[in-house]
C-alpha cells in the first residue's frame, strides 16, 4: 500500500505488510504538519515486523525492531546525515526514537515521534498475575472491559457497573486525562 500524506516535498509513507506484534508498538506515531489544510496531524506507524515508514524519498526511513518480549520494540531512525534530531546531525546513519523526539528532515520539514496512546477499553488480556484496579483495588477478571492507562500503564475497570477509569477526571495514579475521546497529552502546537 502506497499512501501519500501529505502534498508539497515529497513524504512517501509505505507501511510494510506483516503481523501485528503489540499494542504497545501500534501507538507509535509522528506528527506531521499538514500543509494544505494546516496544523498537526497524527500518522500511526503500523506495528508490522520490521514494518515502517519512508518519509522523502528514502532519506529518512522509520522502522520498528523487536527486542526480546514480544510486542516490547523499538523505533529506529534510518537516516541521511543530513538528517537532524533533536538539532543533532547523526554521527552514524541509526539513531532509536525517544519519546518526543524532533526530526528535521533536508527540506526543513518538522516532525515529531511520540508513543504515547490514548485510552482505550479492551477485554484485560491474559497474564501470569493478578491484575487489581488502580482505582477501587479489586481484581479485574481476565477478558472483562478495562482501560490501561496509556501513560503509566496502571489497568482500571471500564464497565457500565464499573467505570472506574471515567469515575475521575484523571487516572487514579498520574494526570493522565479520562476522557475516553481525550486528545493526546503531546502535540507540536503546545511547544
Ligand atoms: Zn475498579
Ligand atoms: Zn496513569
Amino acid at each position: 500500500m502506497d499512501l501519500k500524506i501529505v502534498t508539497g516535498p515529497k513524504i512517501g509513507v509505505v507501511p510494510l505488510m506483516g503481523t501485528r506484534l503489540g499494542q504497545e508498538a501500534s501507538m507509535a506515531h509522528i506528527w506531521h504538519q499538514d500543509e494544505a489544510k494546516g496544523g498537526w496531524r497524527v500518522y500511526p506507524l503500523e506495528s508490522a515486523s520490521g514494518g515502517g515508514v519512508v518519509v522523502e524519498d528514502g532519506v529518512a526511513e522509520i522502522s520498528w525492531h523487536r527486542s526480546d518480549n514480544a510486542g516490547d520494540g523499538v523505533w529506529v531512525l534510518e537516516a541521511a546525515e543530513s538528517v537532524r534530531v533533536n538539532g543533532e546531525s547523526l554521527l552514524i546513519p541509526f539513531r532509536v526514537l525517544e519519546e518526543r523526539d524532533e526530526i528535521v528532515l533536508p527540506s526543513g520539514r518538522l516532525l515529531y515521534f511520540s508513543k504515547e496512546g490514548r485510552a482505550r477499553v479492551t477485554p484485560l488480556p491474559h497474564g501470569t498475575v493478578e491484575v487489581c484496579c488502580a482505582r477501587c483495588r479489586q481484581p479485574i477478571a481476565v477478558g472483562s472491559p478495562s482501560v490501561a492507562c496509556p501513560a503509566c500503564g496502571a489497568y482500571h475497570h471500564q464497565a457500565d457497573d464499573l467505570p472506574c477509569w471515567t469515575y475521575a477526571p484523571r487516572c487514579s495514579l498520574c494526570d493522565q486525562p479520562t476522557a475516553l475521546d481525550a486528545d493526546y497529552h503531546f502535540t507540536p502546537e503546545a511547544l
